[in-house]
């Protein structure tokens, strides 16, 4: 693979790439530090521009069949599938992640999210109340011009989840990747447009933070859904609520592991590891408190030792790599940053913690034993390779610590016992949990948080809720009577 991933334009707009913007977005090979492209971030003109072409593309889109729109989100399903490689290729590069993981878990889930989407287009509609002899009826109708702020660690999977429920419902976005990963969002525009989507229907402009904030603000947006961090969520929940916007948040999280002394504890090692080492630790669902019962305590960490003698880090882009570097300098130092924290309050560090010298963002897969709550390191979200192996002696008590967080993105339980696994992920205050898994988040299924870590749910048929409003209309079918 030659590092060769300068797009045609910084921006997609109304069915183009267009060139503009005055100040250069260089993009980063994460692995080498190298610079691979540099793209433009938007200036004002830009984003009222692309938010025009998506307010006029809107109407004919909507008016749409809901058959006529699910078919084109589907054929951009087919094409991002025989694409897969690619686009894959293009991710490991934007984020580092390693071409093992691409393969199969961010522009295949983005197509799961556009053929799922475009499935439920055709199903879409409201209720018939019958009133005596009159009736009502509710017509589900679309929001408008939404707009999708996206994070750096799954680019075009957050692209395609936001835009396939939105276009879907009949809206057409506004989509600004992170500052951080520019890329892949373009080639979602370029592959809806290649699949019969109207010009403006889906529209990419990049851009920081003051882009996106100009994008929120926009007297003609309808809806805005960020995926990012907690701060960030305030600030554009803040911004959106001004004009009544709707939104929805998909925040970060510092979400609790549960392992009970009866559980399998090869796999609950492995929901560990895939739940704090997949992605370099940067996803926000990672459960890094794992709280773990006394009583498999040293097996669980013995084990653990055992399979962290299988990361294999190195070039993400070769398939064999299966621990790949951070996305960027400043993410790597935050997580020096919070290892040092550790060691100076108290934490065993029993794996890693050292950052791999030389060119790129490495940091070694680490894990902190004997952690307790109010450690900084169980207490905020790290966002990289940083597990927290804690201790719990009851049922009762695990639940009220891994429940005491502002966070409420995640939790998960493993256990042999199944009513207790019910009675647990019942009293666990999130918003996605599981049981004697980790991480896994299909497209079918509601995927959001709780309390700080966000508001409203994205795919499954709960995401429509949050792409469309209902109009209701009530038919008389006698006279109309009045008082005087
Ligand atoms: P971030 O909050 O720094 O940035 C997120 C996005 O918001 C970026 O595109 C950024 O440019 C934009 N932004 C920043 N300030 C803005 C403003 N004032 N107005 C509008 N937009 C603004 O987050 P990040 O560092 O890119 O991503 C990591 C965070 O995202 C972590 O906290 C992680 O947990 C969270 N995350 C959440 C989910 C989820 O689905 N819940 C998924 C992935 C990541």
């Amino acid at each position: 693979m030659t590092i060769a991933v300068q797009p045609t334009a910084s921006h997609f707009i109304n069915g183009a790439y267009v060139e503009g913007g005055s100040e250069d977005l260089p993009v980063v090979f994460p692995a080498t530090g190298e610079v691979v492209a540099t793209l433009k971030l938007a200036d004002e003109a830009l984003v009222d521009q692309a938010i025009a072409a998506a307010k006029a593309a809107q109407p004919a889109w909507a008016a749409l069949s809901g058959v006529e729109r699910g078919r084109i989100l589907r054929r951009a399903a087919e094409i991002m599938r025989e694409r897969n490689r690619e686009l894959s290729e293009l991710e490991t590069i934007d984020t580092g992640k390693p071409l093992q993981e691409t393969l199969i878990a961010d522009a295949a889930s983005g197509a799961d999210a556009l053929e799922y989407f475009g499935g439920l287009a055709a199903t879409l509609g409201g209720e018939h109340i019958q009133l005596g002899a009159d009736f009502a009826y509710t017509r589900r109708e679309a929001l408008g011009v939404c707009v999708g702020i996206g994070a750096w660690n799954y680019p075009i999977q957050i692209a395609s989840w936001k835009a396939a429920p939105a276009l879907a419902c009949g809206n057409t976005m506004v989509f600004k990747p992170s500052e951080t990963t520019p890329l892949s969002a373009l080639k979602l525009a370029e592959i809806l447009i290649e699949a019969g989507a109207p010009a403006g229907v889906f529209n990419v402009v990049q851009g920081a933070g003051a882009v996106g904030a100009r994008l929120v603000t926009h007297p003609d947006v309808a809806k805005v859904s960020l995926t990012g961090s907690v701060p960030t969520g305030r600030k554009v929940y803040a911004a959106a609520a001004e004009g009544l916007r709707h939104v929805t948040m998909e925040l970060g999280g510092k979400s609790p592991l549960v392992i009970f002394d009866d559980a399998n504890v090869e796999n609950a090692v492995s929901a560990a590891i895939n739940g704090n080492f997949y992605s370099s630790g940067q996803i926000c669902s990672n459960g890094t408190r794992v709280f773990v019962q006394k009583g498999i305590k040293e097996a669980f960490l013995t084990r653990l030792a055992e399979r962290l003698k299988g990361v294999n880090m190195g070039d993400p882009r070769d398939e064999a790599v299966n621990f790949g570097p951070m996305v960027s300098e400043r993410q790597v130092q935050i997580v020096e940053g919070y290892i040092a924290k550790g060691l100076a309050e108290g934490a065993r560090l029993v794996a890693g913690g050292q950052r791999r010298e030389g060119a790129g963002f490495w940091m070694e897969p680490t894990v902190f034993a004997d952690v307790t709550d109010t450690m900084t390191i169980a207490e905020e979200e790290i966002f990289g390779p940083v597990m927290s192996v804690l201790d719990f002696d009851t049922e009762e008590e695990v639940i009220a610590r891994a429940n005491a967080t502002d966070f409420g993105l995640a939790a998960g339980v493993f256990t042999n016992n199944l009513a207790r696994a019910h009675r647990v992920v019942a009293q666990f205050k999130a918003g996605t949990t599981w049981i004697n898994t980790y991480n896994l988040t299909p497209v079918e299924v509601p995927f959001g948080g709780s309390k700080m870590s966000g508001v409203g749910r994205e795919n499954g048929r709960a995401a429509i809720e949050h792409y469309s409003e209902l109009k209701t209309v009530y038919v008389a079918m006698g006279d109309t009577e009045a008082p005087f």
